[in-house]
Order: C-alpha cells, then structure tokens, then sequence
C-alpha cells in the first residue's frame, strides 16, 4: 500500500487531494494544526474524516516536521501547508515568509535526511508571475511576485528546484492557477461572491463589498487540479508543470455571472471599495497549461461558467438551510 502524507490536508486541497488518493487505495496520512477550531470540516464535508489517519503538524518546527516523517515513512509527500491568502500576507508578512517559504525548506530539508527517496509535490502559484509583461504565462515565464505571499512562494518554488537539483530528490512543483470549489475559504473573491449573492438573494444579506473588480484571473475547479498534483508524483521525472484553464476572467465578470446565476443585477448590490485594496496587486494572470496537457495527460473539465454555478448553487442550499 502506498502511503501519502499531506501537509494542509484541512485546506479546500488538501481534502479533495486526501479523497482521490483514498479512492486510490492509499494510506493517507494528514498533517493537522492544533487550533480552537473544528478543523476537520472539510474532511467531514467530502465524507473522509475518519480515513485519513491525523499527526499535528506545524511547518513553522522542524523537529516536529522530521518526527512526522520518521514516524509516516511516506513514499509520497504533498506540501500544501500554507498561509495561503495573499491579503493577509501584507499583513503578516513575516509569518507568511516563515510558513509559506521558510516552512517549504524545512519539510525538503527533513525529507533530504529522512526519506530522500519519497516523491515531494510542492504547491507553487501563479503569484510568483504577478506583474506580467507576456500572456498567456508558461514553465518559462519569468517570475515577478507582487506581495508577500507571492515572494515567499518563489523562494519555496526555487529551493524545491535546488533541493532537486543538488540531491537528485524528486520534487515536482505544479504552477498552478487559481482553483476554487464550494470548499474554498470565504475570505477569497470567489466565494465571497458567491456566498453574498446566494446570501442577497434568500434575504441574509443587503450588499457586498469588494475592492479591485478590474483584476483577472484564470479560475478553475480544485477537484480537477489535484488530481494534477497527483499525476506529476507518477513520472519518473521530478518536473515544473503550469495548472491552468488557459481562460481569464474579471472579478467583475465574475460577480455579474454570479448574480445572474440567483437572477440579480449585480450592479445594485454591489461596491468597490478603497479599503478593500491591497497595496500592490496582480492585474492580470493566464495560464497555457500545455506542458501538462502533453505530459501528464491533464485536462481541465470545468471552467468558468460552470465553476460559478457550481459554487453559487452550493451556496443557495447551505445558506438556506
Ligand atoms: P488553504 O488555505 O485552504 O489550506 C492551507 C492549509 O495549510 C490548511 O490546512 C492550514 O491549516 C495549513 N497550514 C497553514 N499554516 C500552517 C502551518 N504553519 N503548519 C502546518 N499547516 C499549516 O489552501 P488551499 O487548499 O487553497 O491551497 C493549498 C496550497 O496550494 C497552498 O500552499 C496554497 O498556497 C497553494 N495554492 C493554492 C491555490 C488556489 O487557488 N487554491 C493556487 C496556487 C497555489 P488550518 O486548517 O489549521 O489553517
Ligand atoms: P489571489 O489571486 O490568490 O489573491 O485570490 P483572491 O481570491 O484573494 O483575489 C483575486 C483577485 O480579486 C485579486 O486581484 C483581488 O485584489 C481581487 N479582489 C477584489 N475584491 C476582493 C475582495 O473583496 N476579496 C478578495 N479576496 N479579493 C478581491
């Protein structure tokens, strides 16, 4: 029996990612922060809280880190773990560097003493392109970060390539594209929107508040992505692949389907704000996701309308329950 370990398997990934690999018939064994809250929700959302076999585990210590592997012995580890919103990362730029970047090096690090022969995904993101010059972006696009988040995702990204390149480990890192799901965090535009027009429409709410409706996006389903993640630990060779749908939307455009989807005008409901801006933004982000498409044999099967009706179908019954 293979066994995985998943770093951030409470995240809106690592859940769908910890699904497929048990219906693959691995042992998964996910890495679980101690914190107030009930931590398993998406788990028990997806059905599989009771499959997958819990360690704590913090990025930010590595005895704890080297502990979980001694004990896991995994053949295939997926790092997921991270503080992943961009728009706290400009408040909290120290800690997302440590967790986002510095963590990624301490679990290679580990896995280089301890089970150098396991097979590593790391989570990259197309935040490390930030301020694009070429469109649509590939493996070859050169990296311009715009927050904190996305500079601590290039450091995590290049020390993958080096811990690949100097041990000959086999570290694959996917590029990938946005990816949402009805699991996604209610603190991105997506769901956000989403759950604010199902909410207007059954009379929860009266507004939404959003801040840069210019910035585009290539948005797919996280379902699709992690079985990605997966094909890129079944090639002989550790490789860098751009997930993406190839498609770029608005934030506007998004809210205007959204609201179409509970039959609204968006224009009613919603503002910009200036509050909600960050201090620097990505405008504008496309990914060509050929290489994966060639080499992995991946294709997305959502995209754009579909993913919104999806998610805003799922928030019309949760929210009017
Ligand atoms: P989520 O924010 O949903 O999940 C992040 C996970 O990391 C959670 O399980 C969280 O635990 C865990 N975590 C956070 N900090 C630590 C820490 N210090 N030690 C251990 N675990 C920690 O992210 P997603 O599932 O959406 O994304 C998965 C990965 O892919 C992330 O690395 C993200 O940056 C990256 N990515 C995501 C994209 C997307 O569009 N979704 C696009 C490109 C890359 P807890 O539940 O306790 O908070
Ligand atoms: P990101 O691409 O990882 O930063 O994902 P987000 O979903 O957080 O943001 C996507 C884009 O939507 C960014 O350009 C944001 O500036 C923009 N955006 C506009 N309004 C909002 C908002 O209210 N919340 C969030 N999270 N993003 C917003």
């Amino acid at each position: 029996m293979t066994t995985a370990l998943i770093t951030g398997v409470t995240g809106q990934d690592g859940a769908y990612l910890a699904k497929l690999l048990l219906e693959k018939g691995y042992r998964v064994v996910g890495g679980v922060r101690r914190n107030g809250r009930d931590a398993l929700g998406r788990l028990t959302a997806l059905g599989i809280a009771e499959q997958v076999e819990l360690l704590p585990f913090e990025l930010m210590e590595y005895t704890n880190v080297r502990h979980v592997l001694e004990r896991v012995h995994p053949d295939e580890i997926y790092n997921l773990a991270a503080q992943s919103f961009v728009g706290v990362s400009f408040e909290q730029p120290l800690y997302t560097s440590e967790v986002t970047g510095l963590g990624a090096l301490r679990l290679f690090e580990a896995a280089r003493v301890v089970t150098p022969r396991a097979k590593i995904y790391q989570a990259s993101s197309s935040e490390m392109f930030g301020r694009v010059t070429v469109s649509p972006q590939n493996e070859t696009t050169p990296f311009h970060p715009r927050s904190p988040y996305g500079v601590a995702k290039t450091f995590a990204h290049y020390s993958a390539v080096n811990y690949r390149e100097a041990y000959d480990m086999h570290i694959s890192c996917g590029i990938m594209f946005n990816h949402e799901s009805v699991l996604r965090g209610t603190e991105f535009v997506t769901r956000k929107i989403t759950r604010a027009a199902a909410r207007i429409k059954l009379g929860l709410q009266t507004r939404l508040e959003l801040g840069n409706l210019e910035a585009r996006r290539d948005w797919g389903h996280a379902p699709d992505y992690v079985e990605a993640m997966w094909l890129m630990l079944q090639q002989d060779t550790p490789d860098d692949y751009v997930i993406a749908t190839g498609e770029t939307h608005s934030v506007e455009e998004f809210v205007k389907t959204a609201f179409e989807f509970v039959s609204l005008n968006w224009r009613g409901y919603v503002t910009s704000s200036p509050g909600q801006l960050r201090p620097a933004d990505v405008e504008s982000l496309c990914g060509n996701p050929r290489k994966a498409t060639t080499a992995l044999g991946w294709v997305p099967q959502v995209l754009f309308y579909e993913l919104i009706a999806i998610m805003t179908r799922a928030d019309l019954q949760r929210e009017g329950k």
